[in-house]
């Protein structure tokens, strides 16, 4: 059996000029967990062109959906960035990934810290009840640098709350804290300095970082991936991964070059 699927495109939904997103058919048979990422692409030159692209759909829904940068120069993304409803696209068979709520201790709240592309991991994962049952608090905080790159703001703020089966857990346990770095707007900075200013903990009205009570995600840029984590250890965090969970996991939003 091929490693990958052939899938159709069905929506293409442009952010801006450096973000988009688009929803594919899914074949019945791929699984995956909410939070893993697979390798997606085109074909070009009848070979699969592929990268690691976050799972932003839930596991249990009918269609795949992708939330993409637009590289200027990329190899995949100057392509896919064209992408129209009905073209092809060649998504892998095997999804994987570190964000997952099994990879995390129990606790009582889960943060999710992420910027970018970083944000797509995370709304499959506000999507599963299971992370409502897990944690009484579920907190999504999303770093851009400018505020049309707040992609889904409007789905999480005003559809994701009337969901048929998800609204009132979401009503009642997430809080989505958007934030922007370079223009004006309600919360600005970046997320490490919100975190050691203490601005972050006081504007969602809950304690500090503290390893008894909080868990956490994080799906960012490396140079964020890295400095969060020294917050998290020199706060006695420890990473939990595939074969041991533990009190926080990472993924890269993408290598660096
Ligand atoms: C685990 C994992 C999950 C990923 N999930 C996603 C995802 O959900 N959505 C997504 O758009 N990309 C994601 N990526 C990045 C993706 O794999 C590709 O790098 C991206 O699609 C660009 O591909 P490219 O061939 O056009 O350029 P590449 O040659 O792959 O990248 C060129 C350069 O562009 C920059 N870049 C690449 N991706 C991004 C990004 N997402 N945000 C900001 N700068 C970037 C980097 O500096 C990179 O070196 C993920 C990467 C990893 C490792």
């Amino acid at each position: 059996m091929s490693a990958f699927n052939e899938e159709r495109v069905l929506t293409v939904h442009h952010w801006t000029d450096r973000l988009f997103s688009f929803t594919t058919t899914r074949d019945p048979s791929l699984r995956f967990s909410n939070g893993h990422f697979t390798m997606i692409g085109l074909r070009v030159n009848d070979k699969p062109l592929l990268r690691a692209y976050s799972i932003v759909s839930a596991n249990y829904e009918e269609h795949l959906e992708f939330l993409s940068i637009k590289v200027e120069d990329g190899p995949l993304t100057s392509r896919l960035q064209h992408i129209k409803v009905g073209d092809s696209i060649v998504v892998g068979r095997k999804p994987t990934g570190t964000l997952l709520i099994d990879y995390l201790l129990p606790g009582k709240r889960l943060y999710m810290f992420s910027s970018g592309t970083g944000l797509a991991p995370f709304l499959s994962v506000i999507r599963d009840p299971e992370t409502y049952e897990k944690f009484e608090e579920v907190i999504l905080v999303h770093g851009v640098r400018e505020v049309a790159e707040l992609a889904y703001h409007d789905y999480l703020t005003q559809t994701l709350p009337q969901h048929e089966l998800l609204g009132e857990m979401v009503s009642k346990q997430l809080k989505y804290y958007p934030t922007v770095t370079r223009e004006a707007y309600k919360n600005t900075g970046r997320i490490t300095t919100l975190i050691e200013s203490g601005k972050l903990f006081s504007d969602l009205d809950v304690p500090a970082l503290n390893r008894e009570q909080d868990r956490i995600m994080i799906c960012g840029s490396p140079g964020m991936l890295r400095d969060l984590k020294t917050m998290l250890e020199e706060r006695s965090f420890n990473e939990g991964n595939t074969s041991k969970p533990g009190d926080f996991v990472i993924e890269r939003a993408f290598a660096e070059q």
